[in-house]
């Protein structure tokens, strides 16, 4: 009588721990999906004093008041 409970609760036990095994995978699809269409809409662009050329703020290098578009164009500006 005893094994026989022993058994049942221990493949009880295998199912719960399956089911969560499974549910956290489910859930990372969702989230990354949803902050990509805002992130684009902020885009600003800036202009390179140096090479004249326009580049997204966010990617765009800030140095002495004006946004560059490389380290190297960064260093031009000071020479
Ligand atoms: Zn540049």
């Amino acid at each position: 009588m005893l094994r026989t409970l022993l058994i049942i609760l221990c493949v009880y036990w295998t199912f719960k721990f399956l089911r969560k095994m499974n549910q956290p995978t489910r859930h990372h699809y969702a989230p990354p999906h949803a902050t990509t269409g805002t992130s684009q809409a902020m885009t600003e662009l800036v202009r390179d004093p140096v090479c004249d050329m326009y580049i997204e703020k966010t990617t765009a290098i800030f140095r002495s008041g004006n946004y560059f578009c490389s380290e190297t164009c960064a260093a031009k500006f000071k020479s």
